[in-house]
């Protein structure tokens, strides 16, 4: 049986999907746009902390993509911090599970103002497929006011862009 199962996974190719090709021009556009937008609001690039309150990670991946040698967004000013204390937006997956409400609330207080709240992915905004397990809260706004919501599950790279330009175009 396993023998089996190795050569048939052997002449067989992948069962995932390609990625969809990404539009550099038309990221370049997105990503510039972001940059300039937050250079007028804050005077300068932004600064991202990003807080998995309990996410199953598929968010992370989508928002490590980010970086990744193909979007590359640092090039653009965006930046992820290590630390809430140099951070100006908190973007933030998962729905908020019991274990990881202190640690959010925590980052929170620690990020300076002027600070905004993303809630990014299905879960985030309102538990998606872990509503109603004893384990959590809920999502972000059951914790903290919450900015922007970016849906998807999880969003892509591009939504996360899209996202953070509604955000700079729209708070106060
Ligand atoms: S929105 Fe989807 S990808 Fe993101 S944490 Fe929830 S289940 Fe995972």
């Amino acid at each position: 049986m396993t023998s089996k199962l190795l050569l048939r996974n052997f002449f067989h190719g992948p069962l995932t999907e390609a990625a969809p090709p990404p539009d550099p021009a038309a990221l370049a556009e997105l990503a510039g746009r972001v940059d300039r937008t937050a250079r007028a609001r804050l005077g300068r690039s932004l600064s991202i902390r990003e807080v998995d309150a309990g996410s199953c990670n598929g968010c992370e991946l989508e928002i490590h993509a980010l970086n990744n040698a193909i979007y590359d967004l640092e090039r653009f000013g965006l930046r992820f911090v290590a630390s809430p204390r140099h951070a100006d937006v908190l973007l933030v997956t998962g729905p908020v599970t019991m274990n990881m409400r202190e640690a959010l609330e925590r980052t929170y207080q620690a990020t300076p103002d002027p600070k905004w709240v993303v809630a990014v992915g299905d879960c985030a905004r309102d538990g998606g497929v872990f509503a109603g397990s004893p384990a959590c809260v809920g999502g972000v706004s059951a914790v903290l006011a919450v900015d922007q919501h970016i849906p998807g599950c999880p969003p892509t790279p591009t939504a996360l862009l899209k996202g953070l330009l509604a955000l700079l175009e729209n708070v106060q």
